[in-house]
């Protein structure tokens, strides 16, 4: 019998949707090179609460809620190791160009440090170069005129070269807000208020009940709020309406003088220097509006996905995990991608949803509800839990167990091992044990999960 050829894959970038992107490729028996231009996995890990990934998950002992970027770094390490993806990454070497080629599939040119210019072809090109990459700094009146020093954000390290000097900080909310409204003077600032996440939610929402979202925990790991309270921070709801010498002039007829201005003001989600002009750009509306099927898929070109270009209301990597087996069932074959029409269909129905639900902002252009959004995504490969696939384990298996399972993904904290129950890619074995482990609180890693860990890393 004749075998079909593997897919050769191409991955654009080895950070967090890199990485699992090479794993979820591999284990769809696609080859997959990753070009990285950095000499190290995981380019941007900042300090974060971030799930990890449903088949290899945290182990509590080791990770508090809130890790700083070094251990993100570590468990991304330890992730790469244990799936053995670190071999299929090209380091220290740039993609300067994709180009669809006539054959099919796409060109690559790419450059090794130091080195001469190659050309790889590629039957799949993946985009996980991250969105959070082109720093966007408005051009405020007056600019040139402001005598301190001004920066973005995501050049800021460290709070000691500001120590004892006059700060505002320009742009409050997730780092990829792009609206200047507000500045605040003297030190720090990062505040979000994430609307709550679970099935419970969407299941009330499918039942056509009002669904009162449970509001989590402020995020607020440095304490902000309680600078902002007690007034080490001064928050001012207003607009820059312009630079000068001294500082900042405020909407609200307010003069800031400070010595330091940081521009939190958000990315540019659309640029991608590498790719076509037209490849991810909406044909129809202006930026930062894309033309990207699930925000992933491109209508426009074959063989084209870009994962992790989206802003999630919930944790990045399940959103990025759940691409990933979509776009490798897509390129294996295993999922059907829908044709052009079906997919602007789909991209126009989505901003319309999008414009009903979020305020209409640049940066909400590309957010989307975490559990909704991975549900959606997975629901094909038979992977988004529902009650009736849950309860009907009652009949399968022990009922008490199905009970309990039942309360933690309906009631309990959300974690990507809900879209590992069932479906293609399933690992049950391991997904329950930690979603049991979760539901109980426990401070370290089950024995089914580090047993059923051990059995994947010996597959
Ligand atoms: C301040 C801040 C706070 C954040 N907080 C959270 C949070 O709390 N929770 C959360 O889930 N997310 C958070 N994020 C989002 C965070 O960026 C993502 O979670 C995650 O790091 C994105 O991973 P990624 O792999 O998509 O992109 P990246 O980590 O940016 O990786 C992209 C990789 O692509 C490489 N690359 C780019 N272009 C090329 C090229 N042409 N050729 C070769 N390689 C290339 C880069 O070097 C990089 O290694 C935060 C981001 C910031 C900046």
């Amino acid at each position: 019998m004749a075998t079909v050829p593997s897919k050769r894959v191409a991955v654009i970038g080895a950070g967090l949707t890199g990485l699992v992107a090479i794993k979820e490729n591999l284990s769809e028996g696609s080859s997959v090179q990753c070009f990285e231009k950095l000499g190290h996995i995981g380019a941007s890990g900042p300090t974060a609460r971030k799930p990890p990934k449903a088949d290899f998950p945290l182990d509590p002992a080791r990770y508090p809620d809130y890790f700083s970027h070094y251990l993100q770094l570590r468990y991304l390490n330890e992730y790469a190791d244990h799936f053995k993806v670190k071999k299929h990454i090209r380091f220290n070497t740039q993609v300067l160009q994709c180009v669809p080629a006539a054959q099919g599939g796409w060109t690559l040119e790419v450059q090794e440090k130091d080195g001469e210019r190659e050309e790889h072809h590629f039957d799949a090109l993946i985009c996980a170069s991250g969105a959070l990459a082109t720093p966007v700094t408005p051009d405020f009146a007056g600019r040139e005129s402001f005598r301190g020093e001004l920066l973005h954000s995501h050049h800021y390290r460290t709070p000691s070269p500001f120590e004892g000097k006059r700060v505002a900080i320009i742009g409050l909310g997730a780092p990829r807000s792009s609206n200047p409204e507000l500045a605040s003077s003297q030190r720090g600032t990062m505040a979000s208020d994430q609307a709550g996440q679970s099935h419970r939610r969407k299941a009330a929402q499918g039942a056509g009940m009002r669904a009162r979202a449970s509001r989590a925990e402020p995020d607020d790991p440095r304490g902000l709020l309680r600078k902002v309270r007690t007034g080490v921070v001064k928050v001012h709801r207003a607009s820059v309406e312009a630079l000068n010498e001294t500082g900042l002039a405020l909407s609200t007829n307010v003069q800031l003088d400070v010595d330091v201005i940081i521009c939190a003001t958000g990315y540019s989600l659309t640029d991608m220097p590498y790719l076509p002009r037209d490849a991810v750009a909406s044909r129809e509306l202006a930026a930062p509006h894309i033309d990207l099927y699930k925000f992933m898929v491109s209508p426009w070109y074959e063989d084209l996905y870009v994962l992790g270009r989206l802003e999630v209301f919930g944790p990045h990597a399940s959103a990025a995990e759940a691409q990933s087996r979509v776009a490798a069932a897509m390129i294996s074959g295993k999922l059907a991608k829908p044709g052009h029409e079906e997919m602007m269909k789909s991209i126009k129905a989505n901003r319309h949803k999008i414009s009903n639900n979020f305020v209409d902002t640049p940066r909400h252009f590309l957010t989307v509800h975490s559990v909704e959004y991975i549900d959606d995504l997975l629901a094909p490969l038979g992977c988004a839990p529902s009650v009736g696939k849950v309860l009907g384990q009652m009949f399968r298996g022990n009922p008490i167990r199905a009970l309990s399972l039942f309360k933690a993904v309906y009631f309990g904290i959300p974690c990507s091992g809900q879209w590992r129950l069932f479906g293609y890619g399933r690992n049950q074995k391991l997904a329950e044990a930690t979603i049991f482990r979760i539901a109980h609180g426990e401070g370290e890693l089950s024995k089914a999960e580090q047993e059923a860990i051990g059995a994947v890393a010996s597959a």
